[in-house]
């Protein structure tokens, strides 16, 4: 509720009403100087129905900032519960907590598990029928895990041999210094880096070039009316509006 009410205050949105019909009222909502294309919202204020065609709700499941900016100016100081999916509520968040394992947060679960799993080991170590059933328990534990889950990598994969803990494979003679080499990868990264920056000053610069000469086209092709993506019908068609001409 709170990001509603500081979208509502933020959103910088005008509209035109450029129709009623019956209860319905249909409105042209835009930011001026941002939006070259203005969208339309058809608006009941008898049962607070409300659409758009920017299709954010119908969509996503998201009310737009078009369908905020017309319930705030008809005073609508709470959203209409249809518009609020369930799947955004914080009842849903709660509910997938609770549905984990055993009735105990998955974060808890994971600490006592874990807890338990580490106590065995531990106390296996000094004893090598212990560690074998240690070992026995985890490669069928695993069997059954991956049955269900599909494959699972291990990172540390088989370093020992007859439970004798071997030295790193890479390990450095005593004495020499630890001088990390910079990998391939690294030098293809920084690179990359490199030229993602530079691409970015580019786009940025070629945007604004390209945004201001379609503005200037834009308006004007359109004169003194206006682009209107239109609710219904065939989606992606722009329909010219010009206030003076209608009816
Ligand atoms: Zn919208």
């Amino acid at each position: 509720m709170f990001a509603v009410l500081k979208f509502l205050k933020g959103s910088s949105c005008h509209q035109d009403l450029v129709g009623v019909s019956g209860e319905v009222m249909k409105y042209h909502v835009w930011r001026p100087d941002v939006d070259l294309i203005r969208h339309e919202v058809c608006f009941s204020f008898k049962d607070l129905d409300i659409s758009c065609s920017c299709r954010l709700f119908s969509e996503m499941g998201i009310l737009c900032s078009h369908s905020l900016r017309i319930l705030n100016i008809h005073c609508v100081a709470t959203i209409p519960d249809k518009y609020i999916l369930k799947r955004w509520t914080k009842r849903v968040v709660e509910d997938r907590t609770v549905e984990n394992v055993c009735g105990v947060a998955s974060g808890g679960w994971v600490i006592q598990i874990g807890r338990k799993f580490q106590r065995l080991v531990l106390s296996s170590q000094d004893n090598s029928k212990a560690r074998e059933a240690c070992e026995d328990a985890f490669q069928n534990a695993k069997m059954k895990i991956e049955a269900e889950i599909g494959p699972i990598f291990f990172e540390d994969g088989e370093q020992t041999t007859d439970g004798v803990i071997q030295n790193p494979s890479r390990s450095r003679p005593k004495g020499e210094r630890n001088k990390r080499l910079i990998s391939t990868i690294e030098k293809k990264y920084k690179y990359a880096r490199g030229r993602k920056n530079y691409s970015k000053y580019v786009e940025l610069n070629t945007k604004a070039a390209v945004q201001s000469s379609v503005r200037e086209s834009v308006s004007s092709m359109v004169g003194s009316g206006y682009l209107v993506h239109p609710s219904g019908g065939s989606s992606s068609k722009l329909v010219h509006f010009n206030p003076n001409e209608s009816t």
